[in-house]
């Protein structure tokens, strides 16, 4: 009988798995392309579900193709303890952004099926759908409708730049599942992810206790001045819509820098009507703002709005802008941190305090039930690319950690 001392996941397995499961939409430069609800999400969630009920798993699927494979556990009556992330990738992305989350979870499962252990409480991994967003926007959208973030409906009638709805798209791949979208079907979610930034690599530590994940605000902005030749129309009398994005663009640097641990960017910009000659009319561009607490988010907010106001004012410019998204800040559970923690000393490890910069479908579920995250590093900090590269050793550290994270958690519903 297997003991909570010697439960040992298998990092080689978790390797092969997660390096033969990159055959699902696999590109030259060894990335994946694996949208949502595509042939290729479609190959690697029949893998999936089949894996998992080789392992001993019960799998259902929700009506946005959420998928959630259940391990039994010695005491039905709780409720499972979940973990997951998503299948899904950006249209260049990598092999571990989402996908470790899930693979660890059922190498997790793996490993309690093949030493006969049984948790109290039921395990579920979970493949949330369409993480990414790139196909259908926004991002995290069905870890949002399951937690009632997002209206389910809209969702199903997402399209994408082809006019194919996010419930087409599942239909035709036969992932529109039965089951209705509810969210009381665990009790506590832990997310294991690669870290997306360059933290935890350049101080040489293995495991990230993610504290939280920062608030993000985004904003879309239209700056209307006047086209005009650029020879033939003074400086004095110019509208140079141009001029006022550039002004932005270093209002946000500064905006970023002043509020520190806080980041601000343009990162679209479309320059009308973009021609050497003409004076630019018209300039389209967005904003993305983030911190990890609200207020200082308002504040930043507040002082982006202002800066925008100057630099229409002085380049007399209209200006049309709309928050077009908005996460907020989310504080991740004190208990499953601590376990976290703990479950990292248990595997020799010295867990690092840090914050998500980015988005994660555990965010959506943190103001529901008790959830956490692990990181681990990622070659350079780099993702949703196709180099994204992590190691053997630190994705088998994470899956082990997520592992003693469980046990930690489940030792406490008695
Ligand atoms: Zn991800």
């Amino acid at each position: 009988m297997a003991t909570q001392t010697n439960l040992a996941i298998n990092p080689r397995r978790l390797w092969e798995t997660i390096h033969d499961t990159a055959r699902f939409g696999a590109t030259a430069k060894g990335g994946l392309r694996r949208l949502a609800a595509s042939a290729e999400d479609k190959q690697v969630r029949d893998w999936f579900r089949a894996a998992c009920e080789a392992a001993g798993c019960t799998v259902t699927v929700d009506r946005v193709g959420n998928m959630f494979a259940l391990y039994p556990g010695r005491r039905p009556d709780l409720k499972p303890i979940a973990v997951g992330s998503h299948l899904d990738t950006q249209p260049t992305g990598g092999k571990f952004d989402g996908i470790l989350g899930v693979l660890a979870g059922l190498e997790v499962i793996r490993t309690f099926a093949e030493m006969g252990y049984q948790t109290s409480a039921p395990i579920m991994v979970i493949n949330w759908t369409n993480e990414e967003g790139s196909r259908f926007p926004p991002a995290m959208q069905c870890s949002g409708v399951y937690a009632g973030a997002l209206d389910l409906e809209a969702a199903l009638a997402t399209p994408d730049h082809d006019g194919v709805t996010l419930g087409e798209a599942l239909e035709a791949i036969g992932y529109v599942g039965t089951e209705p979208v509810r969210p009381d079907r665990f009790q506590a979610l832990f997310e294991l992810h690669i870290e997306q930034g360059p933290i935890l690599e350049a101080e040489g530590v293995t495991i990230g206790a993610v504290q939280g994940v920062q608030g993000i605000r985004w904003h879309e902005v239209t700056l209307r001045g006047q086209d005009a030749h650029t020879g033939a129309t003074p400086m004095a009398m110019r509208r140079d819509a141009l001029c006022g994005m550039a002004a932005m663009v270093c209002a946000l640097q500064d905006i970023g820098r002043r509020h520190a641990p806080g980041v601000a960017s343009v990162g679209m910009v479309e320059n009308r009507p973009n021609s050497r000659n003409v004076v630019p009319g018209e300039v389209f561009f967005t904003a993305d703002i983030r911190h990890p607490e609200e207020a200082v988010l308002d504040a930043m907010e507040a002082e982006f709005l202002a800066a925008l106001a100057r630099a229409a004012g002085e380049n007399g410019l209209d200006v049309e802008q709309r928050r077009n998204w908005h996460s907020p800040a989310i504080a991740f559970d004190p208990v499953l941190i601590e376990c976290v923690r703990r479950g990292a000393e248990r595997a020799g490890y010295v867990p690092r305090d840090i914050l998500s910069g980015a988005g994660h479908d555990a965010a959506y579920l943190a103001p529901l039930v008790p959830t956490a995250m692990i990181f681990v590093p990622c070659e350079g900090g780099i993702s949703h690319n196709e180099i994204e590269t992590a190691t053997l050793e630190d994705c088998g550290a994470g899956t082990q950690v997520l592992l003693n994270a469980i046990l930690e958690y489940d030792a406490r519903l008695g």
